[in-house]
Parts: C-alpha cells; structure tokens; sequence
C-alpha cells in the first residue's frame, strides 16, 4: 500500500467534488435521489485477503501442506488444488468465488483490486478484528478499542441507530459465529436480536430445522472455543430471515480467519468458497421473497486483510499490508461499474453511512466522525 498514492487519488477526489459541486444548480445538488433499496444485507467474512479474492488461489500457498495437527494435511492440499487451481488468475478467482464474479461483479461493483489502481482499507490501525467491525458498523475507529475481547461496544452501530428508528424498530437482526459480536453490537443495550458463539436462538417460535441446529451447535465438537463452525450460524440466519424478516441483517462468518491463523490454506479456502455460496443462498432467498425481491442491497466486505508470504497467517498493526482489505456490493441502485478499476479509495469507515444511504437515511449528518458514504454505489 502506498500512503502517498492515497493522498494524492484523495486530493483528486476531493477537487474534483469542488468542481462538480460548482457547476450544479444547489437546488438540484440537494435533492435526495429516489431508492429503491429497502433491506440492506451486510455479510462479513473475516480476514479475507483481497490477494485471494482477486486472483484466486495463491500460487506459493497453495503448495503447503496444513500443520500435521488437521489430520490428512496432504491430502486437504491435493484437494484444494484441484478444486482451485487452474491456469490463470481469472479462472482461478472463478472457480474460488463464483458468485462474486458471476453475479457481483457484473450487475454491481467489488473495489480492492490493485492490481487494477482500486483500494480499499481499514483505518483503525490496529489491522484485527474488533477494531474492524467497530470501524465498519460505526464509521469510526476508536482508539479505545485494543483488543479484541468481548466487552460491551461503548459505540452505537449504525444497526443500533437504525433500529431507533420508526421504519427499522424490531425489524433489525445481526447473526455472527464469533461471540464477540455480542459485545460489538452491544447486545444488551442494542434493542434488537444479536445472535453469536455458541448461543441457541431462543427468540422465534423453534421449527424443526431451527431445533436441530440448536442441536448440533450445542453438541458439535468445539474446535474453537468462541465460536461454532460457519454452517450452523449461517442457517440458523436464514430461518430467522424466513420467519421475521428483518429490513437490516448483518451475517458474520468467522472460519475463514480460524484456519488461517491455524496455517491451513486449504481449509481457508474452503470456508471462502462457501463463504460466497451463502452470498448466492441469500441473494436467490432474497429473490423469492416479495418483502426483498428487486429491493435489497447486498453488501460483502472483511473485517481486516492478512500478510503476505510466510505471513499470511497473520495480521495487526505489525503487519502494515493486512490494513487492506475490499468490498463488494450488488442491489438495485446502484450503477453496474463492476470490479472497479482507477477508482477513488474507499474505507471500511464508509460502510456504515453507505448501507444508511440505500436506506435513504443520512448517517453521516447524525454522526459526523463517521466516514462518507461511498456516493459510487448510491443512486445519482
Ligand atoms: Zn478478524
């Protein structure tokens, strides 16, 4: 990342902006442009390289085998080789992520590539998880937040403010595997159903699919003390969608992260891969439902990258290029730009007053610390 090229992309931006402002009509400049989004779907996966999502499976990772301790380590290579490598980074990417190439990057817009000359960053720091969620759902990195513990967020996200809200009240839902997302959400004082860890979801009337997978979360061997497997969050999400609903829905997966730190690549790519199926899962249930049909945005994006090399394990302040991250964004609003190439830079500060936007409401007047909103994926 070059700190200079940003600057120098920003002071573009920004005199650009002055230009344009000057040239339309104030009247015109203030009218709030007609949205057709109605539900905003947020879908994080945590510490996601954009090296990964844009060119698909790393040709020096991709060779080593997971620590002995996974068990058929060799083997868990082998196959993910032959699930994810192929010749050229464009058909590597596919076979990875194929419907962020398929369906994201052609009817909406995925910004983080640069190779392309489009960055996207987290500005906490800090380049770790609780920070970057904080950042993201409040538009604001805060300097009191340290570590990644799970203490009851002393900020309101942009989901708590929503939900204060006539038009949103009740109709706000956040499901993540890390049980730390209670404490980003700041469950106990949030109003609306935060849903983390190990946690069975008690608040809907129980189906039968939503008792197995209290089951099988409360009885599935726990790898990671802190959070069950992705599967069981991401489903137990989507039997809350059908029953309640919700307008505004964050969906937190956590494996990606997990096996990395565990230095197993192809266990990383797997719970990417899958990762982008439940992106297809829940933009096909979103199609088939009159409540979002034609009316949601989509919105995909880590919390955080990762080093590269040997470490790509790893992330934080001391690895300066985990900083970068990406995003991607797919809805009725916005213009159809694709994977973004010479864009301006974009911020995980920018999310929270963006997804407020498609919703038609202006986050950034009520807190004004909080990014701007990305004006590229609004309606003009
Ligand atoms: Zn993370």
């Amino acid at each position: 990342m070059n700190p200079l090229k940003i600057a120098r992309s920003g002071m573009f931006a920004c005199a650009l902006t002055a230009l344009i402002a000057a040239s339309v009509p104030p009247a015109l400049a203030q009218a709030p442009a007609a949205h057709k989004t109605e539900n905003v779907i947020v879908v994080m996966i945590d510490g996601v390289r954009w090296q990964d999502v844009f060119r698909g499976a790393d040709p020096e990772l991709i060779q080593t085998e997971g620590p002995a301790a996974l068990g058929g380590a060799k083997e868990r290579t082998a196959a993910a080789q032959a699930h994810y490598w192929r010749d050229s980074p464009a058909e590597r990417r596919q076979a990875l992520m194929p419907f962020l190439w398929s369906v994201v990057a052609v009817e909406g817009q995925v910004f983080g590539n640069r190779d392309l000359g489009s960055e996207s960053q987290v500005t906490n720091g800090l380049n770790f998880s609780y920070p970057g969620y904080n950042e993201t759902l409040t538009g604001f990195g805060d300097s009191r937040i340290q570590s990644n513990d799970n203490i009851p967020n002393p900020n309101v996200t942009v989901f708590e403010w929503l939900n204060a809200k006539p038009g949103f009240k009740g109709r706000v839902a956040a499901f993540g595997a890390w049980d730390a997302f209670n404490g980003i959400f700041n469950r106990d004082r949030c109003g609306f159903l935060v849903n983390a860890g190990y946690d069975p979801l008690t608040a809907i009337p129980a189906t039968a699919e939503l008792k197995q997978l209290n089951t099988l979360k409360a009885e599935t061997v726990r790898i990671w003390t802190d959070e069950p497997f992705d599967p069981i969050m991401f489903h137990t999400a989507i039997e809350y969608v059908k029953a309640k609903k919700p307008r505004v829905l964050f969906i937190g997966l956590g494996e990606t992260d997990d096996w990395a730190h565990s230095g197993s690549y192809a266990e990383y790519l797997n719970a990417l891969h899958l990762g982008d199926d439940y992106l297809r899962q829940l933009w096909d249930l979103a199609q088939s439902m009159p409540q979002y049909r034609n009316k949601t945005t989509l919105i995909v994006l880590p919390d955080h990258g990762r080093g590269e090399g040997a470490q790509w394990t790893s992330h934080g302040r001391d690895i300066p290029e985990s900083k970068e991250t990406w995003m991607g964004f797919l809805g009725p609003d916005m213009a159809p730009l694709g994977e973004r190439k010479q864009a301006p830079a974009v911020t995980e500060s920018q999310v929270a007053a963006t997804l407020a936007a498609l919703l038609g409401e202006d986050y950034k007047a009520a807190v004004p610390k909080a990014g701007a909103p990305i004006r590229d994926v609004l309606p003009k």
